[in-house]
């Protein structure tokens, strides 16, 4: 699940195909020290995403890009980027310098309800959880 935006992650496994990616967080000696002489300043977290059907690791990312990723928001790209290989999207509108504060649409320009006038978009979120 890329709930970030963050280019780059994967969303089905290289080595299965499964669909089913976690992610887990996970330390890494970040300094010379060895094991056993460790303080707090010598390690770094990570995040990992990982596929639940074949255990395989699929990727890492140090902690301070995840933390970017949700101080800055998903980057809405223009009209002019989308293609269909996209499918449905969240659409905004920016005009005067600002989004219109209505709800967005979700769809692709291809829709046959596709209101005409949004101007930029950021991927669909992903599915939630399956409901108990
Ligand atoms: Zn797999």
């Amino acid at each position: 699940m890329n709930i970030l935006n963050i280019p780059g992650i994967p969303t089905t496994c290289k080595n299965c195909g499964s669909s089913k990616l976690e992610w887990f967080d996970a330390v890494r000696n970040a300094s010379h020290a060895v094991e056993g002489r460790l303080r707090s300043q010598d390690v770094r977290c990570w995040f990992v995403i990982g596929c639940s059907e074949c255990s395989e690791t699929l990727g890492t990312l140090p902690s301070y890009l995840i933390a970017e990723a949700m101080n800055e928001g998903p980057k809405a790209r223009p009209l002019e980027e989308w293609h269909e290989d996209y499918g449905c999207v969240v659409w905004f509108t920016w005009r005067d310098g600002e989004w219109l504060g209505e709800p967005s649409y979700i769809g692709s320009p291809i829709c046959d309800d596709w209101p005409g006038y949004h101007t930029h978009f950021i991927p669909h979120p992903a599915f939630p959880r399956n409901p108990e």
